[in-house]
């Protein structure tokens, strides 16, 4: 039995590894596992929101992943042979990232392993959770290689049918919309050009989309199916309803790499955390696919707790990781509202509520006179040159914003000297996950609150 290890993290998709990047550059001691023998293939969540690069950004990961990714070409419908419309989904925003990026979810998680092992780390593969208990010092969770592992923490990133969550009881409620299923698939394909989303509607049949999916020669294929259906997830399958569906001659799908069912699951969990034991990503939330939501909440959830688990294990107070569900659970729900709504209206709107740049923990316990996500921008400092504000905020620190900025502050807290009180306080107290944690003109309060983290 290895007692070593601070934080286990059980699920290698987006939100684990995220975790596991954060952690390592943290320092903390942490293992992530995964049952599936390799990682899996599939673009799956394919649109990687503006917050989302902004965390990537962060975490010394968005030059490879702005190396293969492309913004969302305009998307092209036809119903049956008519041209319907063509339209751009996404308008730019004023931010550094201003745009959803597609990026296929495979090469996301790709990305974050590479960024992993350069940071010591390796996603232990073809290893199952099959079991844990917890007592008041730590989880000795039981591994299918047979081997404990003893951990001070717990996350499970392990997707939306999690185990961990199943073992610990924690309801899911909402709803599965068995009705509204659909077949996805990576394909290779001959006679097609990639300047744009494809999308065909034959009424009485369904639909089928073609996305020319960024830094790759493939495309993402997405088809409804009707209800009752048994789905053919085959290369002939596909090409079938491709045929009966865009009515096109002199195109043709070549070669199917990776095939899936997807079912429409609306569901939020009860509870994010369980004594020593939390839930993120899936685990805790899952979403229509409209407005590109799972992947990018859950990278923010792992975001938001990484930097917690970290000051607890450094000796901050056990009930700072109280916030985490306090802040991350209600963006959840609201998140879910935006994506059915999406979803049942068939929606097309993208702004900057799904780019998730609005999202903000205002009025929680750690968001004191705070809460806001700090935009990129230039900052004038008092010694007269100027700082680039991402710049500041990039690394795993809390960045103090403040005239005399010399005061009371461990190694943990960068400060500078601004050229005029960043937002009108004498003092602003940026968390490590880029959201204003105390905006102050009281030393005092600013004490107090670097005491409770
Ligand atoms: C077929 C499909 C299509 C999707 N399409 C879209 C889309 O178009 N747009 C969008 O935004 N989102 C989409 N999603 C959702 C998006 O992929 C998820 O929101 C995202 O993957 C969630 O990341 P996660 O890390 O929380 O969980 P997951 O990616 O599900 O990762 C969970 C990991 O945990 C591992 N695991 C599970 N149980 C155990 C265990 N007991 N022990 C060890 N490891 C375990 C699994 O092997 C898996 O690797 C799709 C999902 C699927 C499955």
């Amino acid at each position: 039995m290895n007692d070593k290890t601070h934080v286990l993290i059980v699920g290698a998709g987006p939100t684990g590894l995220t975790l596991a990047v954060d952690l390592a550059r943290r320092g903390v001691a942490c293992r992530i596992v995964d049952q599936a023998p390799e990682p899996s293939g599939g673009s799956k969540g394919k649109g990687l929101q503006p917050r989302t690069l902004e965390v990537f950004d962060d975490l010394g990961v968005v030059g490879p992943i702005l190396a293969a990714a492309t913004p969302y070409p305009p998307a092209r419908l036809k119903v049956g042979r008519v041209p319907f419309w063509q339209v751009r989904m996404h308008k730019p925003v004023a931010a550094t990232y201003p745009l959803v990026m597609m990026h296929p979810q495979w090469r996301t998680e790709a990305v974050l392993r590479e960024r992993l092992a350069e940071l010591g780390g390796k996603v232990e593969q073809g290893s199952t959770l099959t079991g844990f208990e917890q007592d008041a010092g730590g989880v000795s969770a039981r591994l299918g290689t047979g081997e404990t592992v003893r951990a001070r923490y717990l996350v499970a990133a392990d997707g939306g049918r999690s185990t961990v969550r199943k073992a610990l009881g924690v309801g899911f409620s909402g709803e599965t919309r068995e009705e509204e299923r659909m077949v996805l698939g990576d394909v290779r394909v001959e006679g097609l050009g990639r300047e744009h989303i494809h999308v065909w509607v034959r009424p009485g049949k369904g639909m089928v989309a073609l996305y020319p999916m960024a830094g790759t020669d493939t495309f993402q294929y997405l088809a409804s199916i009707k209800p009752g259906l048994a789905p053919d997830l085959t290369l002939s399958g596909f090409r079938r309803v491709f045929a009966e569906r865009s009515m096109l001659r002199g195109v043709r799908l070549t070669e199917l790499l990776w095939s899936s069912l997807y079912r429409v699951n609306i569901r939020l969990a009860e509870r994010y955390r369980v004594g020593r034991v939390f839930l993120a990503g899936d685990a805790a939330h899952v979403h229509s696919p409209a407005g590109g939501q799972g992947l990018n909440t859950g990278v923010q959830d792992a975001y938001n707790l990484g930097w917690k688990l970290a000051r607890v294990l450094a000796g901050a107070p056990e009930e700072l990781l109280e916030t985490y569900e306090e802040e991350r659970r209600p963006v959840a729900a609201r998140v879910l509202g935006l994506s059915s709504d999406l979803h049942d209206k068939r929606s097309m709107k993208r702004d900057e509520e799904t780019y998730q740049l609005r999202l903000s923990y205002r009025g929680g316990s750690l968001a004191l006179r705070g809460g806001e996500r700090v935009p990129d921008g230039p900052l004038p400092l008092a010694d007269g040159t100027s700082a680039r504000m991402f710049d500041l905020l990039r690394g795993p620190h809390f960045t103090l914003l403040s005239p005399d900025p010399a005061p009371r502050v461990g190694p943990e807290v960068r400060a500078y000297a601004p050229a005029s009180p960043y937002g009108g306080e004498r003092h602003t107290l940026i968390r490590p996950d880029g959201y204003v944690g105390i905006a102050t003109s009281s030393a005092e309060e600013l004490s107090d609150y670097l005491a409770m983290v």
